[in-house]
């Protein structure tokens, strides 16, 4: 159950999280043309909380509305603004945000014609997305027999919430099976995301992930890219097939909510060592230190506030 927080800042005022409500006919809720972010704020070595790499994430929430011809009725900043106060009205030092643009209620056709545009922002504490242990020990991944969107059925780069119904699938499908977590393929069959969370892979030392083809454009994945490349590792951006993943030394996802979580077995064969890998371990722990402002060279990702 999502915590409760006391507001949710809402077409541009903080109303009480229950009187954050929407008529069943809002156009979204039946045809699935809207977009969000998914955002994390953490406490810092120092104490103090920060948003990591806020102003990505809102740009982010503009590209995606852009790509599916929504005018969001406020301004970058407006919004950057309105996440930072939404944090500390609730007073949370440290959680998730969730920014929401959607389309009202209005005319009913799948044309929504000049029903309003509204945006919502709630936050809530939120802790291992995949599970306390996975951080640490690892997950259990199985090939979904759902293929991720073609590029010309969905738009995979904007992060749009009737894109979800296919991750929907895919991980109710991998949890009844008795994994973690489900690996989709794109439509040529290679290896393409997770249903939240972009994939990298380790052999002999070089790190690889999927270019942005049929992937959300990652936050985490872009960050890692540049904090691996920086601790003098080689990566690559080059599609692959399941079976180099099966042969990998080390797998991992990563994403705001999943942060950097090793991959420990995939369908029903074992990666590595069946463990967190020494690069994925490194990772971890670097982007840990990254998001918390324990290391100077990445510290405009950051955006602090005072509760
Ligand atoms: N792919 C998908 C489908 C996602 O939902 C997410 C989470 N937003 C990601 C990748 C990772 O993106 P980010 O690192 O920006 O959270």
């Amino acid at each position: 159950m999502v915590q409760k927080a006391e507001k949710i800042w809402f077409d541009g005022e903080l109303v009480n999280w229950d009187d954050a409500q929407v008529h069943v006919l809002t156009h979204t809720l039946h045809y699935g043309a809207g977009v969000f972010e998914g955002i994390r704020s953490y406490v810092c070595v120092d104490g103090k909380s920060a948003v990591f790499r806020l102003k990505a994430h809102v740009v982010r929430l503009f590209d995606s509305a852009k790509i599916i011809g929504i005018k969001i009725p406020f301004t970058i900043e407006e919004i950057t603004d309105a996440i930072i106060e939404t944090l500390k009205v609730n007073g949370l030092k440290e959680g998730y945000i969730r920014p929401l643009v959607f389309i009202g209620d209005g005319v009913m056709g799948v044309h929504p014609g000049s029903n309003p545009i509204r945006v919502a922002i709630a936050t809530w504490p939120w802790g291992a997305y995949l599970g306390d242990d996975a951080l640490e020990k690892g997950i259990r991944v199985k090939t979904s027999s759902f293929s991720r969107h073609h590029v010309n059925v969905m738009m995979t780069k904007a992060k749009t919430c009737g894109n979800y119904v296919n991750s929907i699938l895919a991980k109710v499908e991998a949890v009844t099976d008795g994994y973690d977590e489900a690996l989709m393929l794109d439509t040529q069959g290679y290896v393409s995301e997770a249903t939240g969370e972009n994939i990298f892979i380790v052999k002999d030392s070089i790190i690889k992930t999927t270019p942005l083809t049929s992937v959300l454009p990652g936050i985490t994945r872009a960050s890692l890219m540049q904090v691996a490349r920086d601790l003098g590792y080689e990566v690559v951006e080059q599609l692959f097939t399941r079976d180099e993943l099966y042969i990998a030394d080390e797998a991992f996802f990563c994403g705001t909510a999943a942060e950097v979580t090793p991959i420990r077995e995939v369908d029903n064969r074992v990666i590595g060592e069946g463990k967190c890998g020494e690069v994925a371990k490194l990772l971890q722990k670097e982007y840990f230190n990254v998001v918390k402002g324990g290391n100077e060279k990445y510290a405009d990702w950051l955006n602090y506030y005072e509760i």
